[in-house]
């Protein structure tokens, strides 16, 4: 039995040892990536529930890896934010979608989202300050999305950083709402421009009573505190249909639009590609 187990445990660090080595491998890939233009933003739109009407579009980063095909952030972010690769990646991502953004006609606005490495790192404030300045798009036009795991970080540090850049005149906006711990708290305590309900709730919200009593009470509560809720993960008519029966303010999912690259996008909005 015990040369079993020391075989298991053999096994086991032979597989840890190769993740960690195709992790290390990937880690530098992302290294190259940002220079050889194998990182691309992809926009999903945001409308008004009630008129239909497009209110901004969300930045999402693409990578296309030459031999592995496309990577999904939730598989290269993680590996970014370990080795501090984010802070220069998440500066590229805000610098091309406030670029991009300011070469709309349509004042919509970009979301784009932070990660905690970069309040933990950078000067966040004087960044978006001079990319703001340096691209021409209006602050208000800019739209940050925090999670939770940001505020929990350094409460008071996150706070302060946050006051800085709603002086700028960008709004914050609060991502996969619902699933952290101290949701409520952080409400009352951070200054939110919106409130983005987290997907999982939109998917059960038609065989689940829990979950469309979640909603509900969320929409309930963002109305009560003046805060705009959007729900993400949309994906049906009778979704929507029940979001606009609740007063859900906005929503964001595939049955609005897919992700999709800068041209297709600018072209739906101008009738050519923009390039
Ligand atoms: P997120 O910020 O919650 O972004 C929404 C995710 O939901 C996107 O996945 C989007 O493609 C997906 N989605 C949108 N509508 C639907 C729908 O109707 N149904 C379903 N099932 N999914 C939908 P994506 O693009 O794979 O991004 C995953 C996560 O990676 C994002 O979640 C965000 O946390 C992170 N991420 C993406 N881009 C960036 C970035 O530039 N910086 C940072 N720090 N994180 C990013
Ligand atoms: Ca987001
Ligand atoms: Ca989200
Ligand atoms: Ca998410």
């Amino acid at each position: 039995a015990k040369a079993n187990v020391t075989q298991t445990v053999c096994f086991y660090e032979q597989a840890m040892d190769e993740a960690v080595r195709a992790n290390r491998a990937l880690a530098n890939d992302l290294r190259e990536a940002v220079e050889n233009g194998q990182l691309d933003l992809h926009y999903q739109v945001q409308t008004s529930v009630s008129t239909g009407d497009i209110r901004g579009y969300e930045a999402l980063l693409r990578w296309k890896h030459p031999t592995r095909g496309n990577i999904p952030p939730i598989e290269f972010i993680p590996l970014a934010e370990e080795n501090g690769l984010i802070l220069p990646l998440g500066e590229w991502v805000l610098r091309t979608a406030c670029a991009k953004a300011a070469s709309w006609e349509h004042p919509y606005k970009v979301a784009v989202n932070l990660s905690p490495v970069q309040f933990a790192h950078a000067d966040l404030p004087k960044l978006v300050h001079e990319i703001l300045l340096e691209t021409g798009l209006r602050p208000n036009r800019l739209e940050l999305e925090i999670t939770e795991s940001t505020i929990i970080a350094d409460k008071n540090r996150t706070l302060t950083i946050l006051r800085r850049i709603k002086a700028l005149g960008v709004t914050i906006a609060i991502d996969d709402f619902g699933t952290g711990y101290s949701s409520l708290e952080t409400l009352r305590a951070f200054p939110f421009d919106k409130i983005k309900l987290d997907r999982s709730f939109m998917s059960e919200v038609e065989t689940s009573p829990q979950a469309k009593a979640i909603i509900r009470a969320v929409l309930a509560l963002g109305q009560s505190l003046h805060i705009p809720v959007l729900a993400e993960g949309v994906e049906t008519h009778s979704q929507l249909s029940i979001l606009r029966a609740e007063g859900c303010n906005e929503a964001q999912g595939y049955l609005l639009g897919r992700p999709a690259p800068f041209g297709e996008i600018f072209a739906l909005m101008h009738g050519h590609n923009g390039i």
